[in-house]
């Protein structure tokens, strides 16, 4: 079993929803049980900003699920949420990145692990500093610096953490099988 983190992100068709309905799928993902989810922050978009805000939230996932498998059931999922890939880094409905996989460096064309671009996003940091104390034995080292290293080098000041009240209560999933 290999411990593993997920960061996703959504700013369309009810984001807030699209994140809470993800957080319990990738609970149900075969082999896999989920350790500990963040808090859902609203952030503002990376790329183009003719597009709305993001919901960004982590999870840490328990998993036997080989890293690529790992990554087929994320792809899976996304497109269970009807994600389009229209133009980089634009709006979507669901986008779920495999940021971390145990202690693993993979480096394919489909998979980069660790996500190449995890430790320069804020939007990234803060919800993963939030459950990588809940879920990590040690404190989480990236390219020889920790977690909270990295943190005080970003800007995180529009990083805003969405309380439970505001949450709406469901989001339409069509199922593929
Ligand atoms: P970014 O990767 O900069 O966050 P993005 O999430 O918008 O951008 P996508 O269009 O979702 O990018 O994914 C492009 C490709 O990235 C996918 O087809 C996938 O194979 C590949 N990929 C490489 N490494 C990873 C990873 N760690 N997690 C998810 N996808 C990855
Ligand atoms: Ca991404
Ligand atoms: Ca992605």
């Amino acid at each position: 079993m290999a411990l593993a983190y997920i960061g996703l992100g959504s700013n369309l068709e009810n984001p807030v929803a699209q994140v809470r309905q993800a957080l319990d799928e990738l609970g149900g993902l075969p082999l896999s049980s989920l350790v500990a989810q963040s808090s859902l922050y609203a952030t503002p978009p990376l790329g183009p900003q003719d597009q709305p805000d993001f919901i960004n939230a982590v999870a840490v996932i328990k998993t036997a699920l080989s890293p690529l498998a790992m990554l087929d059931q994320l792809q899976a999922l996304e497109q269970r949420h009807r994600r389009q890939r229209l133009r980089h880094w634009g709006p979507r409905t669901l986008d779920l990145d495999l940021l971390l996989y145990g202690q693993q460096t993979i480096e394919r064309p489909r998979l980069r692990v660790p996500h190449p671009h995890m430790h320069e996003r804020a939007f990234v940091l803060v919800p993963l500093a939030e459950v990588s104390a809940a879920a990590a034995e040690q404190p989480l080292m990236l390219h020889q610096q920790t977690l909270d290293q990295w943190l005080t080098q970003l800007d995180h000041s529009a990083i805003k953490r969405i309380s439970n009240a505001e949450a709406p209560k469901s989001v339409t999933v069509t199922a593929t099988s």
